[in-house]
C-alpha cells in the first residue's frame, strides 16, 4: 500500500468513526470498533486524534452488571454550528443549529424583505442580534443557508425564480458580503425535506415530501439528497394540473394543485389563520367540514399522482402537515380508493419535523457537509 492509499484509509476510517458517532447520542469504544469492523487500536487512535481537536469527548458511563462500565463516547455538538434563514413574503425564521442538527435557538418575526439596500441592512441586523444573544463566535458558524420560497441555482448563489419575493437574482452575493462566513441559498421545500430526512430513519429510501403551506411546493429525496432535475426545478408538485380549466394559480395556468391544495383553501375562510378554520372545525362547523372533506379529495388526487410517478413514500409537511396527522387514516382510504394498484395507503405520512422546518433543513446542509470533511 502507497503511503497516499495508507493515508486515505486512515481518513476514511476516521471519518465512518465520526460520523457513526454523530449517529447516535452515546456510544461505547467496543461498539464503535464491532459496527465498523475495526481493531480496538485503530478505533482508539482515531478517538484520540477527534477527542484532541475537540470534536469528541466523554459523556459518562454505561450501566453494565458485569465488569467495567465502557465509557461513553458522544460529539461535542456546538464545536461547529449552523445558521439557517428562512425567508417569506411576511415573515423570516433564524435557527442555530448544532453538529447533532438539534435546534439551538430560533427566532420568527414579521418582516417584509424589500429589494433594496435598507432592507438588508435590517435583515443583516437581526442576523447579527441573533448570534450575540447566542454568545456563538463567528468563525465557529459554518455558514448561514437561506431558504426561499423559489427555485435556485445549482451553485446555490443565485435566485432563478422567486416570484413572492422583490429579491434581486444577485441577493446572496450582496448579503454574504456583511459576513465572515459563507452564505448558500436553498429551495424551502428541499430544506423542509432535508430536515424530514435527517430526523427519521429513511436510510436508502426514496421520499417525497410536499410542502403544503400557503403555497404547495415539494422535493424528492433520493437517500436525503434533494433530487433537481435539468434545471433544479423537479418536484414542483403545486404546478401539476388536477383540475383542467380550474381556477387561476399565481403561476398564470389554470387549475393547479397550488389552488386546492394549498393551506389557503382552508384558512382562506378564516382570515388565513389555519388554527381558527380547526378550531370551527372541532365545534362542528358543517360547511368547513365540507371544505375539509373537498380539500382531502383534492390531495388525494395530488398525492396518487406523485405516487404513480415516483412509486415512494409521500410525507405532507408544510403548515397543513400539523394538522394532517389526524386525518391520515382517511387521507390513505381515499389514495387506497383512487390507485390503480393494491395499496393500504401506508405510504402517506405527516411530517414530524414540523418545527421551522425550513430554516433547519438549509442550516443541516452545512451541517451534512462538516461531518463528512472531518
Ligand atoms: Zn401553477
Amino acid at each position: 500500500m502507497t503511503q497516499e492509499n495508507r493515508q486515505s484509509v486512515k481518513q476514511y476510517n476516521r471519518n465512518r468513526v465520526f460520523r457513526l458517532i454523530a449517529s447516535r447520542q452515546r456510544i461505547s469504544k467496543q461498539e464503535i470498533a464491532a459496527e465498523l469492523n475495526l481493531s480496538l487500536p485503530t478505533t482508539t487512535q482515531n478517538l484520540n486524534s477527534l477527542k484532541e481537536e475537540g470534536l469528541i469527548s466523554e459523556n459518562g458511563t454505561f450501566d453494565s452488571q458485569i465488569g467495567r462500565k465502557a465509557r461513553a463516547i458522544s460529539i461535542v455538538p456546538n464545536y461547529r454550528v449552523a445558521m439557517g434563514l428562512d425567508i417569506t413574503p411576511h415573515h423570516i425564521s433564524l435557527v442555530l443549529a448544532d453538529l447533532n442538527g438539534s435546534i439551538i435557538d430560533h427566532v420568527r418575526k414579521k418582516f417584509t424583505v424589500g429589494a433594496n439596500e435598507a432592507s438588508y441592512i435590517a435583515l443583516r441586523d437581526n442576523v447579527e442580534a441573533f448570534v450575540r444573544q447566542n454568545h456563538i463566535n463567528p468563525a465557529q458558524i459554518l455558514g448561514l443557508g437561506i431558504s426561499v420560497p423559489g427555485i435556485v441555482s445549482f451553485d446555490k448563489k443565485e435566485i432563478i425564480n422567486a416570484a413572492t419575493l422583490p429579491l434581486p437574482a444577485n441577493f446572496c452575493e450582496i448579503f454574504e458580503k456583511y459576513f465572515s462566513f459563507p452564505c448558500h441559498m436553498f429551495n424551502d421545500a428541499s430544506c423542509a425535506g432535508i430536515a424530514e430526512f435527517w430526523r427519521n430513519d429513511y436510510e436508502n429510501e426514496t421520499i417525497a415530501y410536499l410542502l403544503l403551506s400557503n403555497t404547495v411546493g415539494g422535493a424528492i429525496l433520493v437517500d436525503g439528497v434533494p433530487y433537481a432535475g435539468r434545471n433544479n426545478r423537479s418536484a414542483e408538485f403545486g404546478h401539476i394540473t388536477i383540475e383542467p380549466g380550474g381556477r387561476r394559480c399565481s403561476c398564470g395556468k389554470q387549475g393547479c394543485a397550488e389552488i386546492y391544495c394549498s393551506a389557503l383553501f382552508l384558512s382562506g375562510h378564516t382570515d388565513n389563520n389555519l388554527e381558527t378554520f380547526f378550531r370551527e372545525l372541532d365545534v362542528g362547523n358543517q360547511e368547513y367540514e365540507a371544505l375539509l372533506k373537498e380539500y382531502l379529495r383534492n390531495l388525494s388526487i395530488l398525492i396518487n399522482d406523485v405516487n404513480m410517478c415516483l412509486d415512494c413514500q409521500v410525507v405532507l409537511g408544510g403548515y397543513m402537515g400539523t394538522y394532517l396527522k389526524r386525518y391520515i387514516g382517511e387521507i390513505r382510504q381515499l389514495v387506497s380508493e383512487r390507485c390503480t394498484f393494491a395499496t393500504d395507503g401506508g405510504y402517506v405520512r405527516a411530517c414530524t419535523c414540523e418545527f421551522e422546518a425550513a430554516a433547519l433543513g438549509a442550516a443541516l446542509s452545512y451541517i451534512e457537509e462538516f461531518i463528512k470533511s472531518v
